[in-house]
This record gives C-alpha cells, sequence and structure tokens, in this order.
C-alpha cells in the first residue's frame, strides 16, 4: 500500500472503497464519516490516497467531487483513464470500465480527460 502512514482512519476510509466499483462524493463520504473523524481529516487522506494511486477523483455536472478506487495506477501517475456514470434517477456513480482513446492533437500536450456520461443506472431502467 505504498507509503501512506496506516492509520485507523486511513483503513476506515480504504476498507469502504475496498469491494465496490461506486464513486462517493467528498460530502457523502464527510456525512458518512461525521462521527469517526473531522472534514479536514477526511479531505487529507483523500488527497494522500490520491497521490498514491490508489483512488482517483472526478467532478460531476454540479461540479460535486467524486473519488473512487483506482484499478492500476502507480502513485503520483493515473494511467487508467476511463469513463464515469451518474445516474440522474438515484444518483449513483461508478467507474466505467470502457477504453476511451485520446485523439493527438496537434501542438496539443493533452495531461488529463474527463467524461461523465449521465442516464439511467440498472436499478433505474
Ligand atoms: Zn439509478
Ligand atoms: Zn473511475
Amino acid at each position: 500500500m505504498g507509503i501512506v502512514r496506516k492509520t485507523r482512519s486511513v483503513d476506515t476510509i480504504l476498507e469502504l472503497f475496498e469491494d465496490t466499483d461506486h464513486a462517493f462524493s467528498g460530502v457523502s463520504l464527510i456525512e458518512r464519516l461525521r462521527d469517526q473523524m473531522n472534514k479536514t481529516t477526511v479531505y487529507r487522506i483523500l488527497d494522500r490516497l490520491e497521490d498514491e494511486g490508489i483512488i482517483h477523483s472526478f467532478q460531476d455536472q454540479k461540479g460535486l467531487t467524486w473519488y473512487a478506487k483506482c484499478q492500476s495506477c502507480a502513485s503520483g501517475q493515473h494511467t487508467d483513464l476511463h469513463p464515469h456514470f451518474q445516474c440522474r434517477s438515484c444518483g449513483r456513480t461508478s467507474c466505467l470500465h470502457v477504453k476511451i482513446t485520446i485523439p493527438l492533437i496537434r501542438n496539443h500536450q493533452i495531461e488529463g480527460a474527463e467524461l461523465l456520461m449521465t442516464g439511467l443506472c440498472d436499478q433505474c431502467t
């Protein structure tokens, strides 16, 4: 698990991400962990886990930040580029494990790309 110091708080957050492809919004994580740690701690741990290549973050259309587990990213370098899906009915947000290819664009150095697909999830169709 790299250089992330394993504290109880880190473990608690890692466990949430462990068995799911679902993403958690920062707001929902703070709400969920309210009795165990404060907002600053939650964001500090999320930042560290993201630096370590353990989780990644993305924004939705409302500007909320979401966090989800990485598949095969190395520390400091996020390599698993994939789209995300957000259900407009229940709000469930998850990683889509499909490959997207970023086109080479002349005279541009592409450093990131975000694709958020919206619609209805399998529970809501
Ligand atoms: Zn849904
Ligand atoms: Zn993802």
